[in-house]
């Protein structure tokens, strides 16, 4: 695709619009982007853009603008719908995201990964692996590093290790992974894709440019991508944290054992109790992990040894404190329903729970099994306080908070040695802070202030 000389539209100045726009530059390309948010808003964009040459329409979108393009790159947080590019799409434009635009320079085998939920855990884990396994590779997508800040340093031998959403996923046309890995697929931005059979449909899309060359890795314990075996025509290998797969990654007797072939017996990797992260999700993640290795050709010894000394990301069930004999998680990345059961399921007991935020058009029913066998109380908070109290209420002591200041408070106060704060919230948090980061440090401030508390009063005399 030679795009010198080209019209080409960014739509949407996100992390992901910015590296598009910096990189259609360096390839000559005459770039607007257009964002609905003020000039404002875009201030710390906008003077990097415009030393690029890159024009730039703010505040809202131009009909014009989107008229005269010869190719337009969306960004993953706008919906295809809009009337813009409805429009264009109308005049034959051809729209794309940034994947795909990536996906047409980016040399080196890719593994992608996606999933409802464990895609970030999963894909930092691999880039650990790789980078242990001295295999040249590079790691980038959502987790970070846009796909077309990582086309400047890609090589033929060199591996792609990309997290991938089904925002992305949606635009994708020869995006072709080596290894596409499917974590899992449970109901998540059905506000956004509209119905579940849309979001399964964007997931799939992962495996669509595959061939028989190329491997699928699935996880044999989620009915969705058990379906998704039936369409793609990549090698598939499994995962399972529950029972042997014929080829593929699973647990044997409280050990993670690779198996090649139906043929060939399955060869131990580690022991499951070596995993330093909590949940059997997170085993998932590991069985994932382990298969997009191997398949790789990434000796066990070497997965092993860096999966035993890979550590929780920030604000994935991460340990804050503990205080007078009760535990501090912060879940706050659990921004979907499945997210939090899986949170919740981590624990024997005594969960103290915070719930709530801003509501995806979720279903919070899925949450009572776990929370009737494990939780002490809910704590609600946010926008969709109410509507949890209406699904859940009944199965769970409830205690409305309105805040997380007063959710902290309250929950800490309840909890006895050896239980368990969290904050695992189902729900995204653009009602109350900037996002799920500024979230979870909120919640760890007030946890800290907790323990310096704490340690002043037993201190003193
Ligand atoms: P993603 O990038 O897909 O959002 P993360 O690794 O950031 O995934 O984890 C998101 C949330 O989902 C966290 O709350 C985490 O504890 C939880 N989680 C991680 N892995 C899984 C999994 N395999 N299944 C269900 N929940 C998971």
């Amino acid at each position: 695709m030679d795009l010198k000389g080209k019209k080409v539209l960014v739509v949407g100045l996100g992390k992901s619009g910015l590296a598009s726009a910096v990189f259609l530059r360096r390839l000559g390309a005459q770039v607007t982007v257009s964002d609905i948010r003020s000039v404002e808003a875009l201030a710390s964009e906008l003077p990097a853009l415009l030393d690029a040459g890159v024009m730039v329409e703010a505040g809202g979108h131009g009909l014009l603008t989107f008229r005269r393009q010869d190719l337009i790159v969306v960004s993953p947080g706008v919906p295809l719908e809009t009337p813009e590019l409805a429009q264009a799409r109308s005049f034959g434009t051809p729209i794309i995201g940034e994947l795909e635009l990536a996906a047409r320079y980016l040399r080196g085998p890719i593994l992608a990964i996606t999933g409802s939920n464990g895609k970030t855990t999963t894909t930092a884990l691999c880039g650990e692996i790789f980078a242990a396994s001295g295999l040249p590779s590079q790691v980038g997508g959502n987790i970070g590093v846009p796909v077309t800040a990582l086309i400047a340093d890609s090589a033929n031998q060199k591996w792609n290790i990309l997290e991938v959403s089904s925002f992305q996923l949606e635009t994708i046309e020869q995006f072709r992974p080596k290894i596409a890995v499917i974590l899992n697929i449970t109901p998540d931005h059905l506000d956004r894709h509209g119905s579940m059979e849309n979001y399964i449909a964007a997931k799939e899309r992962i495996f669509l440019r595959q061939t028989a060359e190329d491997f699928l890795v699935l996880n044999a314990e989620n009915a969705e991508t058990q379906h998704a075996a039936t369409r793609a025509r990549s090698q598939v290998f499994w995962f399972s944290g529950a029972r042997p797969v014929r080829q593929g990654a699973f647990v044997y007797q409280d050990t993670i054992v690779w198996r090649p072939s139906e043929q060939a017996g399955p060869e131990p990797v580690l022991r499951v109790d070596e995993i330093p992260l909590k949940g059997a999700h997170n085993v998932e993640n590991v069985l994932a992990a382990v298969a997009a290795a191997r398949l790789a050709g990434i000796p066990a010894a070497t997965i092993r040894e860096a999966v035993r000394n890979f550590h929780a990301v920030e604000h994935r069930l991460e340990l804050v404190a503990t205080i007078g004999g009760v535990e501090f998680y912060n879940d706050s990345k659990a921004t979907n329903v499945d997210a939090a059961i899986k949170a919740v399921a981590a624990f024997s007991g005594g969960v103290h729970l915070i719930l709530g935020g801003k509501d995806k058009n979720s279903d919070y029913t899925g949450l009572i099994p776990s929370l009737q066998e494990r939780a002490a109380a809910v704590y609600t908070i946010g926008a969709a306080a109410d509507k949890i109290a209406d699904q859940i209420s009944g199965a769970v002591r409830m205690i409305a908070c309105g805040t997380l200041d007063a959710a902290v408070a309250r929950a800490a106060e309840a909890a006895r040695p050896g239980d368990v704060v969290l904050l695992a919230p189902a729900c995204s948090s653009f009602d109350q802070f900037e996002n799920y980061e500024h979230r979870g440090r909120h919640f760890k401030q007030l946890v800290q202030a907790r323990q310096g508390m704490e340690s002043w009063q037993s201190a003193s005399v």
